[in-house]
Order: C-alpha cells, then structure tokens, then sequence
C-alpha cells in the first residue's frame, strides 16, 4: 500500500462517528491478527484456541519482556533477527536507514526498565507520516503559520541513537537530502551551543522535552519567534505550558505517543489529547488487567497498534495511568481522548546554579548496553549517587562515570 494511499485512509478515519469506529478497529484488528499467527510462530502459539469470531478481550495480553525474551519468533519476518539488529544497529551511521531495505529500526526509552526494540514496516511509517500531517496540530492557525514558514522544524532532542524522534528524522532528512527545513540538536549539547543553533535556524515549530525547553527558556539570549511549540517525552504540566507560553509567545501542546505504537493521542484546540482510534486501540485497565470505565484512573495501558505488522503489538502492555472520556469535547472531533499522568522527574540542580533535566542523564546511561536498570539519586548540590543493576558491574559503573563527568564538563 501507497503512502497515499494511507493519506486517503487516514484522512478518511479522521472524524467517523464511535460505531463506524469500533467497526473499523475490528476489521483492521482481525486482519493484523490473522498476519501475526500465520507468520509469527510466536503468535501462532499464543493463539491457540482462539477461533475465527473473536473479541479483543479473548486475546491474551502481551509485554516488553516476553516480546524481548521472545524477539526472534515473535516478528513476522524471518529474515530478521536479533543478531543482526544488533549488527545494524552497532552502526550508528544506520540511524534513519532501512534494515534490509524494508524495516526502520527504533530502541525505546528505557526509563522503566529495559529498553526495546520495534521495528516499523512502510506501512506503518506511512500511517506516521500521515498522523503527523493531518493531526499534529491542535490549532489550525498555527498549522497555516508553519506552512506559511517553510515547515522549518527544529526539535531538541536525542541526537545520537536509534530513538523514535531522532530516528524519524534522519529517515525524512534521508528521503528528501536537499530539503534543509528540518534540524535536530543534541539535547546534551551545552546550552551556549543550543542557544546559538536555534536562534541560527529559526524554526517555525520548536519540539523537545517540556523540562528541558523550560530550562532553555531562562536563558534571554534565546530569541527565536515560533509559530507553535510542540513538546514529547515527558507530561507537560500548566506550569511549563504557561512558562514555555510567554517566553515564546505562541501556542504550546503537547501530544501522547510511544515507540512501539508511534502517535497514540493528538492534541486539539481544547487540550484534550484525542485518541487516534483508527489506527490504534486503547485499553484502560487496572492492575489485574480488569477494564476500567470512562472517567476512571487506570493503572497501566494495553495498547493495540492496527498499522506495523513486522512486529505486532496486540493489547501490550505500558505502564501509563490514563483517564479515558468519552464526553463530547467542544472542538467537535468524535473520538476519546485521554488524560496521562506522566512522568514528572524532578530537575537537578547544581552549586554553581546548572540546572540538567533529567532527561540528559536517561539518554546517556540508556545506551550502555551493560546496563540493565539505573536510579540517579541527587544527595546534594554536589552530589549524585548512581545505582545500577548489571551483570558487569565494574565495566559498567565505568563507563556511566565517563559519560556523566562528559555532561558536567559541558
Ligand atoms: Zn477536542
């Protein structure tokens, strides 16, 4: 299928009434799963017993760790495996390039414990791309004013692993070489070196962690004018919203996504964060994976991706607390949408007044691979202690060290 053709798709599915949705779900639902048991023999297994009219609920919940545990039998694809992921991604010149000329390969963020890998196939690349041009922005003024200024994007982000963001990016920048509309700068660059890139550039949309363009936006040397800033990775709260708003003078969102799913949840013009329900199914549950209804705080999410059928993610599970309305929202979209309660890390701060987001220090202890699980623990302004569980303790610790004192030098 055609990139435009999933435009059509997803242009169509933009405002479909909630029983043309569910309707739509189910079709593409039984479609994926049909794939995974006919190509997956970890699929194939795990649906034993499940006959051809099933529901969602009949379907066994899956997560990080048995997909990892099980990686090689779970993707659809046996041309591919670990070993050579592992291969391809030892390279970092390979971010933003095809594995065998036909899967993008992502790393998650691993601040809940181990990091994953996902593959995206063309479709479900595409559904990205299309999600991204029809729903990103919540205001449609802000989505003219971009257009109007050339598209020119700069995110503050990751710059130097297989992350979504940064990935997703070098793949466009790779597909159109001479479009110089799209810049990202290394979130551990030092803030002079940021500062100096952003105001160079001028974006019409400025992206990045929320506490990381807090902290940007101390600084009154930064003066670029975006048209809207959009923030990822962690919650944006009022407060860096309303911080963020007056330094820049433009609207500030936010929107809901993760690896394995990509966009799971835009914003729209009322800040509600509305689900992309044709291509993905959200299941609010409780601790024992008990549905939980409409208004009702969840304990952890099962997500359903309808669009990637390399690596199928079938009510997997992520550990987001979510509230799901059905209310009727005032900007007139007809699907849910969602409130996350986030991750709300504390910002560091140092003797000499350095303030670091917290996010810096993730990126950098994830891509140690003899790293397992960490905690940074601030003890003082002038003191971290780092904890780490890993099977080579020694060559771990040290290499942390080295990466760490590289932050703080800069
Ligand atoms: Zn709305």
């Amino acid at each position: 299928m055609s990139l435009m053709n999933t435009m059509i798709k997803t242009y169509k599915g933009n405002n479909l009434s909630q029983q043309k949705i569910k309707k739509l779900q189910h079709k593409r639902l039984k479609k994926i799963v049909d794939y995974a048991r006919n190509n997956s023999t970890y699929f194939k297994d795990l649906y034993t017993g499940i006959n051809g009219d099933f529901n969602l609920q009949d379907l066994p919940i899956t997560n990080k760790i048995e997909m990892m545990k099980n990686f090689d039998s779970w993707i659809t694809d046996t041309n591919i495996n670990m070993n050579k992921i592992e291969k391809f991604t030892s390279d970092i010149e390979n971010v933003g390039r095809m594995i065998d000329g036909k899967y993008l390969v992502f790393k998650t963020s691993g601040s809940t414990g181990n990091p994953a890998i996902v593959l995206y196939d063309k479709q479900n690349i595409d559904v990205a791309s299309s999600v991204a041009a029809f729903r990103t922005f919540a205001r449609k003024e802000d989505f003219n004013a971009f257009m109007k200024n050339g598209k020119r994007t700069a995110g503050v982000f990751a710059n130097y692993g297989f992350y979504l963001a940064c990935g997703m990016s070098r793949y466009l920048q790779l597909q159109m070489p001479r479009k110089k509309n799209k810049i990202t700068i290394d979130v551990n660059a030092s803030e002079e070196q940021i500062i100096k890139e952003l105001n160079k550039f001028n974006p019409s949309m400025l992206s990045g962690y929320p506490s990381n363009l807090a902290l940007l936006s101390n600084f009154e040397e930064l003066t670029i004018k975006p048209d809207v800033v959009i923030t990822g990775g962690e919650l944006l709260t009022d407060e860096i919203r309303k911080k963020l708003t007056e330094k820049f003078n433009c609207y500030v969102q936010t929107h809901y996504s993760c690896t394995e799913v990509g966009e799971i949840a835009c914003e729209c013009s009322c800040g509600h964060l509305h689900i992309n329900e044709d291509w993905v199914i959200v299941e609010p549950v409780d601790k024992n994976n008990n549905p939980v209804g409409y208004g009702v705080q969840s304990d952890k999410v099962l997500i359903t991706n309808l669009s990637n059928y390399i690596q199928p993610f079938i009510r997997y599970e992520l550990m987001d607390r979510i509230i799901v309305h059905n209310e009727k929202c005032k900007c007139g979209k007809k699907s849910c949408w969602l409130e996350i309660e986030g991750r709300t890390d504390d910002i560091l701060e140092f003797e000499n007044g350095v303030l670091i987001a917290p996010m810096s220090f993730y990126k950098i202890l994830e891509e140690i691979k003899e790293i397992v699980r960490f905690q940074l623990i601030q003890k003082s302004y002038k003191k971290l202690e780092l904890r780490i569980i890993s099977d080579e303790k020694k060559v771990a610790f040290e290499k942390a060290k080295k990466r760490v004192t590289r932050i703080f030098k800069q």
